[in-house]
């Protein structure tokens, strides 16, 4: 793995280096796991990689070892949280439609709670927030 990179004035790599308050939920060696701080349904979590990446689209083959990081983070915040799987949405921002510009996966449950203007932002392969399954092949296309 490479060494992790940070920008100074990156919200999420101060959360990261605890020089912003969040609630972390999971932490290990490559990412963290947060409690988003503006939900949108009754469990909201953003996991993130500890090395500052800008978004999906600048993701590459070198990346592959972090995304899967973050997808073995998933399944851990789900067990931890008892969230069921089936009512549970996750996915990534495509830009230009990012909201902070490191790189993090949306886990949110359950989607029945999701009200309706979020269910389009938080909608899984629209042109604005992406599926994990869309996200890995890129990465597997990328060069
Ligand atoms: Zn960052
Ligand atoms: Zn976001």
């Amino acid at each position: 793995m490479a060494e992790l990179s940070r920008k100074d004035d990156c919200i999420f790599c101060k959360i990261i280096y605890n020089e912003e308050p969040s609630t972390k939920i999971y932490e290990d060696e490559y990412v963290i796991c947060i409690k988003n701080i503006k939900p949108v349904s009754t469990h909201h979590y953003l996991i993130l990689p500890k090395t500052h990446i800008r978004n999906a689209k600048d993701l590459t083959r070198e990346h592959a070892e972090i995304f899967e990081k973050m997808i073995s983070a998933l399944d851990i915040v789900i067990q931890q949280q008892g969230l069921d799987r089936a009512a549970t949405r996750t996915g990534f921002h495509w830009p230009p439609f990012n909201t902070v510009n490191h790189l993090h996966l949306h886990v949110i449950s359950p989607v029945e709670n999701i009200n309706f203007l979020n269910k389009i932002i938080y909608l899984p392969g629209s042109f604005q927030f992406v599926s994990i399954e869309y996200v890995h092949s890129y990465i597997q296309r990328a060069s």
